[in-house]
């Protein structure tokens, strides 16, 4: 079983080269922020609660958040492997999703961030608002919220995982294909 973490600034291109990531190595996907949104559009209690913190471009707090991506990994018990988009992103996810998976006799195989300036990232959001609906898109002051969210609570991951011997990096810009034949070359040798 492969579990990987794909690792990443606001806008640097995850749930796009997931999409084609998931298919190739045939992995279930878990998009933290794509669960919240499902739950606001359905206007669960969970939903109602992420949406407050979503919409400052805050994160969500830790235990809202890890309860919800375990009840998600636990509703795929016949998966091959799991690909974590958006999660962890603070220390206290990470711990609890390596003992989470140690339970299950299982652990994370690697981190693989997609590199990306701030500023190209932020016009890109800028760009993607018009279009994704998402508050949290459209207002650059939540944008570079969502930068100081990244930079306090998630960047640490990086030393976590390097820690560990499990981060690899690759260039984030360029076009979808570029950036997914990078990946490849990462995955084909995780998997
Ligand atoms: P994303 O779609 O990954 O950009 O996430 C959108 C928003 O959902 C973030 O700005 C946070 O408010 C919330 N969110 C998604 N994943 C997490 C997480 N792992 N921890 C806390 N908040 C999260």
């Amino acid at each position: 079983m492969i579990n990987i973490v794909l690792f990443g600034k606001p806008g640097a291109g995850k749930g796009t080269q997931a999409e084609f990531l998931k298919e190739k190595y045939n992995l279930v996907h878990l998009s933290t922020g794509d669960i919240f949104r499902f739950n606001i559009k359905n206007d669960t209690e969970l939903g109602k609660l992420a949406k407050t913190y979503m919409d400052k471009g805050d994160l969500v707090p830790d235990e809202l958040t890890i309860n919800m991506l375990q009840s998600e990994v636990d509703k795929n018990p016949n998966a091959a492997g799991f690909l974590f988009d958006g999660f962890p992103r603070t220390i206290a996810q990470a711990e609890a999703l390596d003992s989470f998976l140690e339970n299950k006799g299982q652990n994370i195989t690697a981190t693989v961030a997609l590199e990306a300036d701030d500023n190209i990232l932020v016009a890109r959001l800028l760009e993607r608002g018009k279009t994704s609906g998402r508050p949290d898109d459209q207002d650059e002051e939540k944008i570079r919220n969502r930068y100081e969210e990244y930079s306090q609570k998630t960047a640490p991951l990086m030393n976590y995982y390097k820690n560990q011997g499990k981060f690899y990096a690759v260039d984030g810009i360029g076009t979808i294909a570029e950036v997914n034949d990078r990946l490849n070359l990462i995955f084909d040798k995780l998997v």
